[in-house]
């Protein structure tokens, strides 16, 4: 069975070496000397001043929201995983959805201030598949208005924009760490903020508000474990190793598969990390016909993602017609450390049949 993602796992003695440390200390939780390492770590490896370890990349999407006040609408994209839009609804503000580039399939920076009413006061956007949203423009646009910005970076670890990472820009930006995304810690996420005032307020509400016996804010349960952290410090430092694999099997799609399906554009001054390879039929049944052969060879691509956000039965039906499109038309192939030659020209035998 070949998924569209395989988790990477270290080899086991390097993990119960790590969590032979908790053990050791008796220290399983609560911001022991394992989340404590892995935050220095993500930080040298981000260069990001602040960054806050968290137990998944949605409850950060919710912090940010509350971290900045917001509570009226918020400017989206309809192109990302759903944890984006539920993030917006969950914190009691209105998703307001501006349609996406046809091709970068980031949000159309060129439409938001069109979506822009009294009641606006962020935008929240998705680097999807780590290809970085046209970041200069969304800011001047911010700037302008005086709306807050947070980028929803799940896909855009390790990768870099005009040489800094994709993580550092905006007010906030987030990132997860679940085992289906390019670095994992099982589960897990991050939060980086630019503010320090920002990162004090987040670091708060990741532990229910409290420092000890000082109660200072509402807050949440933010934090992430020992055991995680111990995944965290064994699979960061495999990362080049991860990210060269990835390039290898992109290179080997990209040959074959040019001309048969087409492709989202990337910008030279983008360092990509080769977190997904999504193709793009010509209609919806190529699609449907593609999916039905791999799985006859137990090989699984992903409709990711579909449906399209703006059409999610709890949101107030707005239209965005380019993201409906795509959303219909676009696969994930299989991507992951160690996929074989021979198996990624079967999946490229299947795409290339279809006429
Ligand atoms: C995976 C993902 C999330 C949610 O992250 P979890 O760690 O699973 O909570 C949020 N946004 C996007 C774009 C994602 O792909």
């Amino acid at each position: 069975m070949i998924n569209v993602t395989k988790t990477y796992l270290p080899p086991f003695e390097e993990y119960t070496a790590q969590l032979k440390r908790a053990w050791d200390n008796v220290w399983i939780t609560n911001n022991g000397e394992l989340v404590q390492e892995l935050e220095a770590k993500l930080k040298v490896y981000l260069g990001v001043k602040n960054l806050l370890y968290t137990s998944n990349g949605t409850i950060v999407l919710q912090m940010a929201l509350k971290a900045l006040n917001i509570t009226k609408e918020v400017i989206t994209t309809p192109f990302s995983y759903v944890a984006t839009t539920n993030a917006i609804v969950w914190e009691g503000c209105q998703p307001v959805f501006v349609d996406i580039d046809p091709l970068t399939f980031c949000i159309d920076a060129t439409k938001i201030e069109a979506a822009i009413t009294p009641d606006t006061q962020a935008i929240l956007a998705t680097h999807v598949y780590g290809i970085a949203c046209n970041v200069e423009a969304i800011e001047a646009i911010a700037k302008k208005h005086q709306l807050k910005v947070i980028y929803d970076g799940a896909h855009a670890f390790g990768v870099n924009y005009k040489g800094r990472s994709l993580l550092s820009y905006g007010d906030i930006s987030t990132c997860s760490f679940h085992a289906t995304k390019l670095f994992h810690t099982v589960e897990g996420g991050c939060i980086i903020a630019n503010n320090d005032e920002t990162d004090h307020q987040l670091m708060l509400f990741r532990q229910f508000g409290h420092v000890y016996d000082d109660y200072i804010s509402v807050g949440v349960n933010g934090k992430n474990s020992e055991f995680h952290a111990a995944m965290g410090l064994c699979v960061l430092p495999k990362m080049e190793a991860i990210i060269a694999d990835r390039k290898r099997i992109t290179k080997q799609y990209d040959v074959s598969l040019d001309g048969i399906v087409s492709r989202l554009a990337m910008e030279d001054s983008l360092e990509y990390n080769y977190g997904y390879y999504p193709v793009i039929f010509s209609s919806e049944s190529k699609l449907l016909k593609v999916v039905e052969l791999l799985k006859q060879d137990r090989i699984s691509g992903r409709r990711y993602f579909y449906p399209s956000l703006n059409e999610l039965p709890y949101v107030a039906k707005q239209s965005c017609p380019v993201s409906e499109d795509i959303s219909r038309r676009i696969l994930c192939l299989p991507i992951y450390f160690g996929l074989e030659t021979e198996n990624i020209q079967i999946i490229i035998d299947c795409v290339s049949s279809i006429k």
